[in-house]
C-alpha cells in the first residue's frame, strides 16, 4: 500500500496537518498506537491563539469552536493580595485567545477527517518509520497479529514526546536541550462555574495558582506543587483550600466547588530537539519541543509547526518546489525558541523555586508591579500571549 504522506500520532498535530492536507488532495494515512476514545479522554491545552483558531477553519473543522468557543480578551495577573488585568485586546490592535479545550478541537477534527474518508489507523503497535534518509521511505505498524508496510514519499512525526519518530532518528544527527523544573501541576476538573470570567494567573509565597476553564460550566484549576507529590494525599477539600490561599480574597470568597471528575500531576519542561528535519521526515509538535503550560504554547506551538509543514508540502506536490519544505525546520524552530523563551519566562516569573527564599519573592512581585504598570512592558506581555505572527 502507498500514501503521499504517513503521518504518525493522532494527536492535535497529526490530525491538522493530515486535514489540512486532506482538504488540499494530498494523500495521507494517520497512525496511533492507542484507540479513537483513548485520544479523548486525555486532558490537555485549553487556550488557542488566533493562529490556531485560523487553521482549524483552514481544516474545515472550526464551526463548534465558534459556537462553542469562548473568545477571551485579557487575562488576570494576581499578586500581593491584588488583580491586575492584561488588556491582550487593547495592547495588541486587536487581538484575542480562544478558550477552547484541546479534547474538543481533537474532536472535530476527527469528525471532518471521518467525513472526508482519510484514512486513521487506531490501535496500531509498533510503528516505525523507514528509510526516511532515502526517497524509498515506508512506514510498518503490527495489528491483529500481522506486520503492514506504507511506502510513502514523506513521514511526519507527530507522535508526541514519548514517540517512535524522534527515537528512530541517529543520536549524531539530532541535539537535545532540556529544562527540567523542580516542582510540578496539580490540576483538577469540576463542572462549576470559573471564578472569573477570564483566566487568572496568580503569583504567591506559597505557590503558582491557575483559574482556568474548558466553557461556562466548567472550570480547570491548578496549584503547583512538590515533584514528590502523590495524587491521593489530595483530596478535593485539600486541594479547594490551597487553591483559595493563593488567590486574592475577593476571588477565593466567590471560588464555587464542587466534586473534581478529573485529577492530575504533571511534571514540567522545557525540551527541544534541532533539527526538525531528517531526509523526509518531519518532527511536528511535541516530538520536537515541549513547554512548561505557563505560556499556554504547547498545542499553539504545534499548530504552527504544522502550518510551516503543510505548506512546504503543498508547494512540493502543487508548484514542484522543495523551497518550503527546505525552510521547514529553520522557519519552525525560529518560532519554538521564542515560545520556548516566554514559556520559561512565565515559568521563572510566577512559580516559587524551592532554593529561593524572601529575595527572590520580592523580586518576582517587583518584576510584576513593573510589568502590570508599563505599557511598553505589558504590550511584550500581551503580543507573546496572543502568539507572535507566522
Ligand atoms: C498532561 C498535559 C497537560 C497539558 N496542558 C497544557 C496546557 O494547559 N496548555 C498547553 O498549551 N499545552 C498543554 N499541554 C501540551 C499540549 O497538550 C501539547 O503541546 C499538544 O498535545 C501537542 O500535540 P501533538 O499532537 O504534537 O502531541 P500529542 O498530543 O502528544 O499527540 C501525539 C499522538 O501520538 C501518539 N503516539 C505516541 N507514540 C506513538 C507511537 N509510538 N506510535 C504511534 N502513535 C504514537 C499518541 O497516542 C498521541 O495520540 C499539556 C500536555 C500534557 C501531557
Amino acid at each position: 500500500m502507498r500514501t503521499q504522506v504517513a503521518i504518525i500520532g493522532s494527536g492535535p498535530s497529526g490530525l491538522l496537518l493530515g486535514q489540512l492536507l486532506t482538504e488540499a488532495g494530498i494523500g495521507n494515512i494517520i497512525f496511533d498506537r492507542v484507540s479513537k476514545d483513548y485520544i479523548l479522554g486525555r486532558v490537555r491545552a485549553g487556550v488557542l491563539e488566533e493562529g490556531t483558531v485560523r487553521l482549524v477553519d483552514e481544516a474545515n473543522a472550526g464551526a463548534r469552536m465558534h459556537a462553542e468557543g469562548l473568545p477571551h480578551n485579557g487575562f488576570s495577573l494576581a499578586f500581593d493580595g491584588r488583580d491586575h488585568r492584561i488588556d491582550l485586546h487593547g495592547l495588541t490592535g486587536g487581538k484575542r485567545v480562544m478558550v477552547y479545550g484541546q479534547t474538543e478541537v481533537t474532536r472535530d477534527l476527527m469528525e471532518s477527517r471521518e467525513k472526508s474518508g482519510a484514512e486513521t489507523i487506531y490501535e496500531a503497535s509498533n510503528v516505525q518509520p523507514h528509510d526516511f534518509d532515502s526517497a524509498a521511505s515506508y512506514v510498518t505498524y503490527e495489528k491483529d497479529g500481522t506486520t503492514h508496510r506504507i511506502d510513502c514519499d514523506f513521514i511526519a512525526g507527530c507522535d508526541g514526546f514519548h514517540g517512535t519518530s524522534r527515537k528512530a532518528v541517529p543520536k549524531s544527527a539530532i541535539r537535545v536541550f532540556e529544562k527540567i523544573y523542580p516542582f510540578g501541576w496539580l490540576g483538577i476538573l469540576a463542572e462549576v462555574p470559573p471564578v472569573n470570567h477570564e483566566l487568572i494567573y496568580a503569583n504567591h509565597p506559597r505557590g503558582f495558582a491557575l483559574c482556568s476553564m474548558r466553557s461556562l460550566t466548567r472550570s480547570r484549576y491548578y496549584i503547583q506543587c512538590a515533584l514528590d507529590e502523590k495524587i491521593e494525599d489530595w483530596s478535593d477539600d485539600r486541594f479547594w483550600d490551597e487553591l483559595r490561599r493563593r488567590l486574592p480574597a475577593h476571588h477565593a470568597e466567590a471560588l464555587i466547588t464542587a466534586p473534581s471528575f478529573e485529577k492530575s500531576i504533571a511534571p514540567l519542561r522545557s525540551f527541544v530537539a534541532e533539527p526538525m528535519r531528517f531526509g523526509r521526515m518531519f518532527l511536528v509538535g511535541d516530538a520536537a519541543h515541549i513547554v512548561p503550560p505557563t505560556g499556554a504554547k504547547g498545542l499553539n506551538l504545534a499548530a504552527s509547526d504544522v502550518y510551516y509543514l503543510f505548506n512546504g508540502l503543498r508547494e512540493h506536490y502543487q508548484e514542484r518546489s522543495a523551497a518550503g519544505i527546505n525552510a521547514y525546520s529553520e522557519k519552525a524552530l525560529a518560532r519554538v525558541w521564542k515560545a520556548v523563551r516566554f514559556s520559561w519566562w512565565m515559568t521563572t516569573m510566577l512559580h516559587r523555586f524551592p532554593e529561593t527564599g524572601d529575595f527572590d519573592q520580592k523580586i518576582q512581585e517587583a518584576e510584576l508591579d513593573y510589568l502590570t504598570h508599563s505599557r511598553a512592558a505589558s504590550m511584550a506581555l500581551a503580543e507573546n500571549y496572543v502568539g507572535l505572527p507566522y
